[in-house]
């Protein structure tokens, strides 16, 4: 049996009525639809195809996606105000009022054509089958790469702001970026850290309201035309080293925020539909992908906008349009 219990995959307080079964996953058989990924794209298709009856097969690393680690989500129509983790939870219960299996815990290696369906790897090897298949991976933080960073993840080196801001209480920190996610994260930390460096390669190309907010914080100094060449710390971060034209200079942070944008998680995809040149899948407005049978919702896709309320719409549309393309094969 590969399904995880429920209280195994999310490790939450059990939320469901217990007489809800669980579906089994099955092997050998091949599903109208396979679902990878299941954030608000992912879980929002889930919605759809279930009500279309399609015989579907959910395969995912987690249930909720990014969204877990928004705490205030002040943009989905309905709320005036929800945590990303609660907005999870409300699509999950309304996922479970079906029968569909779901496959959590376990990553899709690669995606390819079998025979006019289509093949789902997972890590442990598992092979699924699908006639149709709807990529809803979304992505991830991008990292930079430098001596330090990987070794102090969790110990000072963060990725989201709006998760760990309150860990940093009285600190020197820095952000790392210059759009608008960094500068976010640098209104994020004025209500906790006692200084924040903004460091940008370039001169932060943001939202001007955002700025004026920074700077009227008191606490933010903007460095623009440096890059971050080591974080450095022994059990945690202690201090960082960047350089410009002049040179190295050191920095004595205890936390160092990476906000350089988001990588689409694509990778067993890549050589099946086609890829923009930032990595995204190229859809069209129907979420069809440059594979006939195969579409794509979400953040994972070159759709512009990388919102919950965006995604959600687009999983819809995804599950209608293969919907519409198995009545009519
Ligand atoms: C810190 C933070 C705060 C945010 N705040 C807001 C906000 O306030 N308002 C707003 O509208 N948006 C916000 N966003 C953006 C929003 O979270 C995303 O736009 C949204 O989650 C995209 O949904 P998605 O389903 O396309 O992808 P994701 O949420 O990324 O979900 C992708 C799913 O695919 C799974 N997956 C990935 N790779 C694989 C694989 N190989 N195999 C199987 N499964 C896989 C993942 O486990 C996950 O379940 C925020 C994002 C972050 C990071």
């Amino acid at each position: 049996m590969l399904n995880k219990t429920y209280k195994e995959r999310n490790n939450m307080e059990f939320i469901l009525p217990e007489e809800l079964k669980e579906e089994p996953v099955e092997e050998d058989k091949l599903y109208d639809l396979i679902i990878i990924g299941a954030g608000p794209a992912g879980m929002t298709a889930v919605v759809y195809a279930a009500r279309k009856k399609l015989d579907t097969l959910v395969i995912s690393g987690n249930v909720g996606g990014q969204t877990l680690l928004a705490t205030d989500v002040e943009t989905y129509m309905g709320y005036q105000f929800i945590t990303g983790q609660e907005l999870m939870r409300k699509f999950e219960e309304q996922v479970w009022q079906f029968p569909i299996p779901l496959l959590i815990g376990d990553k899709v290696t690669k995606l390819s054509e079998d025979d006019n369906f289509f093949a789902v790897q997972i890590s442990k090897g598992n092979k699924f089958r699908g006639k149709t298949v709807i990529i809803a991976s979304g992505r991830r933080a991008r990292s930079l790469n430098v001596p330090g960073e990987k070794e102090l993840v969790g110990r000072g080196v963060s990725y989201c702001a709006t998760c760990d801001a309150p860990l940093f209480d009285g600190m020197d920190v820095a952000v790392i970026g210059s759009a608008n996610p960094a500068i976010t994260a640098v209104n994020d930390l004025t209500k906790y850290a006692r200084k924040i460096y903004s460091i940008a390669r370039v001169s932060v190309k943001v939202d001007p309201v955002l700025v004026e907010k920074a700077k009227k914080s008191g606490k933010v100094e903007f460095l623009a035309g440096y890059t971050v060449n080591e974080i450095k710390g022994k059990d945690n971060v202690e201090s960082i080293v960047i350089r410009d034209i002049n040179g190295d200079k050191g920095l004595d942070v205890g936390g160092v925020f990476i906000e350089i944008g988001a990588i689409p998680n694509v990778e067993f995809a890549k050589d099946v539909v086609k890829l923009n040149e930032l990595k995204e899948v190229e859809v069209d407005c129907d979420c069809n992908t440059s594979v006939v049978g195969i579409f794509a919702a979400g953040d994972v896709t070159n759709a512009p906008e990388k919102e919950i309320i965006v995604a959600a719409g687009e999983g819809a549309k995804a599950a209608l349009s293969a919907f519409r393309y198995l009545i009519k094969t």
